[in-house]
């Protein structure tokens, strides 16, 4: 009965954390997984042949209409380049509605852009405030016949690639999943052997491309899944995969996701991080190694594995506390990386109180303490510190803690800790 009260508890904090997160933060708290802007999705995928439409970057509304010019199309499609999906339905801060419009009139492009540019979109996928819109993707529009979903994803539960497929495409695949499930084709993939010409020629003929299309969409398959394997994608996801009026077989859409221990040898992949949308104490707290995720709340908390930080926020709203942020600092923490997880979670305005709860199994306790005075000292911090060190050393990091003449305050075991950090802001 308790575990299963932990657990709910457990899974409403990661729901209530991804309501607020990007994907690139959500990402951070899962795997640290990479994801790029669909331009570079795309560019990738031109690289290894699969068909994408003629597309252009640009910065300010003045250089989309002059790259538009030089592109000698009939009418163009401008998408607003943001790490999340759902931007057809979106809307900007600006008051335009759609992230992504057709035009054949080059002007309208600039008007556009002005509307896009240095706005924020917000889409389904985004945080409610949306994110910052810094890059249009000006690309040749094409008349669209026919909308697939094409996705492959790294699976645990068949370990190995899926492939997950349907011909209702273009929409949210969330709700043919929910709403007709026979919609949807899952073919599993043998990593040793690859995807086969029939797996491929099955899947095209299930998205129901055109008779005379079929053996074009089945080969832009097998270079979709030839992609996901040599750029070490944990997902690709082409909504809309699809077909033209004049017979061509297009990825409209672009999404893709890299597994992040694949990054010593993706190092190209990897160079193309986009942080523009990330949250900058996200970003700083990636430099020193730490896992934090920025909440709502004044409590900060700073705690070694992720499990024991899920569960001190837990404790911490359960005693009527909200915290300010997830923090792991992580098994083998260094004295300088608890002085810059303290240097982050003080530089929050909203922190009113510090709660550190560190079980030493591999973290020697008195690390933890060290970094902890010199970090007090070294700020100037101002704000309590409720300190429950358990574990190795844990004796001599008493004694280092109790003798700085710091206001930190110890705590018995996890509960009281957070009662006190909860007391401490009363
Ligand atoms: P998302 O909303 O973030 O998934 O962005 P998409 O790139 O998927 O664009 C949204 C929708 O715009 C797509 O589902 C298509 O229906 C439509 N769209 C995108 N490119 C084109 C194009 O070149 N021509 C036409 N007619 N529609 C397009
Ligand atoms: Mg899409």
């Amino acid at each position: 009965m308790a575990a299963a009260t932990s657990i709910t508890r457990f899974s409403r904090h990661i729901a209530s954390i991804k309501q607020r997160l990007t994907p690139a933060a959500i990402s951070v708290l899962q795997s640290r997984s990479l994801n790029l802007q669909e331009y570079q999705s795309k560019g990738l995928m031109r690289d290894h042949m699969v068909n994408v439409q003629p597309f252009e970057i640009a910065s300010t509304p003045d250089e989309a209409i002059a790259l538009a010019k030089k592109m000698n199309v009939d009418e163009f499609v401008i998408k607003a380049q943001i790490l999340a999906g759902g931007r057809g339905k979106g809307h900007f801060t600006s008051g335009l509605k759609k992230g992504v419009h057709l035009t054949k009139d080059v002007e309208e492009i600039g008007n556009l852009a002005s509307q896009m540019l240095g706005y924020r979109l917000i889409t389904k996928q985004t945080p409610g405030e949306g994110v910052p819109v810094k890059k249009l993707m000006i690309a040749e529009a094409l008349d669209i016949s026919k909308e697939t979903y094409f996705a492959i994803v790294m699976d645990r539960h068949y370990n190995g690639p899926v492939i997950v497929a349907s011909p209702a495409g273009g929409v949210d695949i969330e709700e043919v999943a929910a709403n007709s499930p026979e919609l949807i084709y899952k073919v599993p993939i043998d990593i040793v052997d690859g995807i086969n010409d029939q797996q491929a020629l099955e899947l095209a003929k299930n998205l129901k491309f055109s008779d005379s299309k079929v053996n074009e969409a089945a080969e832009q398959i097998k270079r979709l899944y030839n992609l996901f394997l040599s750029v070490d994608a944990s997902q690709v996801e082409i909504n809309p995969f699809g077909e033209t009026t004049d017979g061509r077989v297009v990825c409209f859409d672009a999404k893709i996701n890299f597994d992040d221990s694949a990054k010593y040898r993706q190092k190209d992949v990897f160079a193309m991080e986009d942080l523009s949308e990330s949250d900058a104490r996200e970003i700083a707290a990636a430099k020193s190694n730490l896992n934090y995720i920025g909440l709502d709340g004044n409590i900060a908390c700073l705690v070694n594995g992720a499990g024991l930080a899920m569960a001190t926020m837990d404790i911490v709203k359960l005693h009527g506390g909200e915290p300010a942020n997830f923090l792991d600092v992580g098994g083998g923490v260094t004295e300088q990386q608890v002085y810059d997880a303290f240097n982050l979670v003080s530089s929050d305005k909203a922190v009113k109180s510090i709660l550190v709860n560190i079980f030493g199994g591999i973290v020697n306790c008195a690390t933890i303490a060290n970094g902890i005075t010199k970090a007090a000292r070294g700020m100037n911090l101002n704000l309590p510190v409720i300190a429950r060190l358990e574990g190795t050393n844990v004796d001599e990091a008493r004694k280092i803690l109790l003798e700085s003449g710091l206001n930190i305050t110890p705590a018995d075991d996890f509960e009281d800790a957070a009662k006190k950090a909860v007391a401490s802001i009363q």
